[in-house]
């Protein structure tokens, strides 16, 4: 289906059925301006070049945008295509579109799927223009959906990336400001490109299931318009068919058949008022029986983006479920317009309260990724609360949380407040103590608990599930990882400057700036920090600063070896990094060892064997070899957990056993249980796993010990 080409003069027709007092000059000099700054370009399929520009203009005008919008959308792609210059526009069309002329230029620059990096980046880019205006992403959105439309010509790989990109950042983001019919045409375009045999397939069935249910539907539609009209409600009824993705993504999350999909078809009610909502409820309630769990009042608590509407299915007659939506037209043009739909009627610049909602979650979300350093975890942020499933909690004071289902007393704690949520310890859920880790459920009153000694643990991570807790938890960590670091990083450079007698002051001297330099340094807590971290080396350091002095090289593992390691251990394929012996396992010398690089804490040292691995080494990549170093007659601490029968006296006859092998003991826990047996763990000083066994071997043998474990 080739589109057929605009006309300035059906783009003019459109702004003036909406404004007629447009300025109708002005959009015609954008469009002899755009026509010449693109003379002789084509488009791929070969069609002259301004038929872009103005279908990007025409999409605004459908949109019902004002004139400035519609002006940039003309030249949109001025600047970037051709020998036009931001000044050459603001000399033309003033300050107002050079401003979002250029901010569209900027964006056009970017792609959002290619690498991850890039990706956050730009987006958070275009996050920040669209925050200046609104109307750039608005232009950006008609841009986009008419190269959806006009995608045909392009290469394949090119086609997937430009429809991914709209699935994943363009779509979610028209949802999340609110502009339904833009989300779901989108996604409908993208996932027409990414799978065309699936999207087929489900266009032949939906096509199908309409022709079935239509005499069907319309018999419904018979029967409420008539009980309205008895009850004097005025309303329109119609027929709503969900979007082919809707439909895909439905299948997929709860792996059902298409046939098993009840809301393909359903049908929506737009009537005046709120009261009148909820009277048309009551009038399908009345004739047929809901299904319990699925009306949804999103009028009195709409969703994040805006949406208000009263969902419910019924079984209807001959038993066939129908799925209903009722709502006021003016809920209804916010469900299909969103942010767009106050940005026309208001005067420029002027911003009413829902657009201000809108905009305090884009600024959010900035600043949200301001602290997320990993692109990831950005994106995810992105994607991640655009989901509408929420459920509904409320403060002790009765006032009312959204949160995504699955959301724990930790997510309601940070949506309250940072301090609140790094606080929190414990939770009331209704009067009831309730542990971090309960599911909050619709409808509980959420009180949290706080203690002023108490902070963010990085378990958390793992139960919450807003993207606000997760980026306050991972900045928390990060903030206490590098205070810990630079900490450190102090020591050993005390350590190594000490060792050639100087003073801490070098650290402040002129020559330190060629030092800073050299390492790409910013400043001297970055310098404690690297250190501490075990990028760099104190040792480095000091012999970048005085290079002619150093006349015996010193190995680096002795000296960012923490003062603790008394024993050596040997890296495959790393020399320099901190290590520490995991207290899940205590690894002595004869055990197979394996060692995790952790983030900012060096490598932690576990036994091949330990159970814990599994868990905690979450990334395989980040797994290295490690040898103990033999030699010496140091000592590791361990741990030997015992069972014994609980009687007077077993603690020294214990204790007597280890110290006859000559071997310390550092710490003692004993506990007796309910069935007069005693649990007794010891931490205990042992130069290999030799000595350990033969210990072992003693203590079992001894009378009333039950069992002895690591
Ligand atoms: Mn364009």
């Amino acid at each position: 289906m080739e589109e057929e080409s605009i006309k300035i003069d059906t783009v003019i027709e459109k702004v003036l059925s909406y404004s007629p007092d447009a300025d109708v000059e002005v959009l015609k000099r954008a469009y002899q301006f755009s026509s010449q700054a693109h003379f002789r370009q084509k488009r791929l399929e070969g069609s002259p070049y301004i038929g872009h520009p103005l279908a990007v203009a025409s999409i605004l005008a459908d949109m019902k945008m004002d004139v400035s919008t519609i002006v940039a959308g003309l030249l949109h792609d001025t600047i970037e295509d051709t020998s036009t210059t931001i000044n050459d526009i603001k000399d033309s069309f003033g300050e107002e579109i050079a401003f979002l002329v250029e901010a569209l230029t900027k964006l056009s620059k970017m792609q959002f799927t290619t690498k991850e990096d890039a990706q956050a980046e730009n987006f958070r880019k275009m996050l920040l223009a669209m925050s200046e205006d609104i109307r750039v992403i608005l232009i950006k959105f008609a841009d986009r959906l008419h190269n959806m439309k006009t995608l045909r010509h392009l290469p394949e790989s090119k086609k997937q990336r430009i429809a991914s990109e709209t699935i994943e950042i363009y779509a979610p983001l028209a949802n999340r400001l609110g502009i339904g019919w833009l989300k779901a045409e989108l996604e409908d375009l993208g996932f027409k490109i990414l799978m065309p045999e699936l999207y087929s397939d489900l266009v032949r069935k939906v096509a199908k299931r309409k022709e079935e249910q239509e005499k069907y539907l319309k018999e419904v539609t018979e029967i409420i318009e008539k009980k309205m009209k008895e009850e004097h409600i005025p309303g329109t009824v119609s027929g709503r068919i969900k979007h082919y993705y809707g439909i895909y993504q439905k299948m997929k999350n709860q792996e059902i058949t298409f046939e098993q999909v009840h809301d393909v078809l359903g049908l929506r009610i737009i009537t005046d008022t709120k009261a009148n909502c909820y009277a048309i409820l009551g009038i399908i309630h009345s004739l047929w029986t809901p299904i319990p769990g699925r009306f949804k009042d999103y009028i009195g608590v709409p969703k994040s983006n805006m949406y208000q509407s009263l969902h419910t299915t019924v079984i209807g007659p001959e038993g066939e479920r129908v799925e209903f939506q009722i709502r006021t037209s003016e809920m209804h043009m916010v469900a299909e317009h969103g942010i767009a739909s106050h940005w026309r009627y208001k005067e420029k610049g002027a911003v009413d309260e829902r657009s201000d909602r809108y905009i305090s979650w884009l600024r959010e979300l900035i600043q949200a990724q301001k602290d997320l350093v990993d692109a990831k975890d950005f994106l995810e942020a992105v994607k991640g609360e655009v989901t509408p499933e929420v459920i509904y909690v409320f403060t002790p004071r009765g006032e009312i949380k959204e949160l995504p289902i699955g959301s724990t007393p930790i997510d309601f704690a940070y949506s309250i407040h940072t301090e609140v949520g790094n606080r929190c310890v414990g939770a009331k859920v209704n009067d009831r103590i309730v542990s971090l880790k309960y599911t909050l459920k619709n409808g509980d009153t959420v009180e949290i608990i706080t203690s002023l000694t108490h902070w963010p643990s990085r378990d958390w991570l793992k139960v919450v599930v807003t993207q606000r807790a997760k980026s306050k938890i991972k900045q928390w960590i990060k903030t206490e990882e590098r205070k810990q670091s630079m900490e450190l990083g102090i020591k050993m450079l005390e350590g190594e400057i000490r060792k050639h007698d100087l003073s801490m002051s070098v650290l402040k001297s002129e020559a330190m700036q060629d030092v800073f330099k050299f390492f790409n340094i910013k400043s001297i807590d970055d310098l404690y920090a690297s250190v501490g971290f075990g990028k760099l080396s104190a040792h480095q350091i000091i012999n970048k600063l005085m290079p002619e002095k150093p006349a015996e090289e010193i190995p680096i593992a002795k000296i960012v070896k923490p003062p603790k390691a008394k024993r050596g251990i040997i890296i495959k394929g790393l020399d320099n990094v901190l290590y520490h012996t995991a207290k899940c396992c205590y690894p002595i010398p004869g055990d197979g060892l394996v060692g995790y690089i952790t983030r900012g804490k060096g490598v932690t040292i576990h036994r091949k064997d330990c159970p814990n691995l599994d868990r905690i080494a979450v990334d395989d990549a980040r797994l290295v070899d490690v040898e103990w170093k033999t030699g010496g007659d140091m000592t590791s601490p361990v741990k030997l957990f015992m069972e014994t029968i609980d009687r007077p006296g077993i603690l020294a006859t214990l204790s007597a056993v280890i110290s006859s092998v000559n071997i310390n003991i550092s710490h003692i826990e004993a506990s007796s249980t309910d069935d007069k047996k005693a649990h007794i763990t010891f931490i205990l000083e042992v130069k290999d796993k030799h000595q350990l066994s033969g210990l072992t071997q003693k203590i079992a043998q001894l009378e009333g010990v039950i069992r002895v474990t690591r």
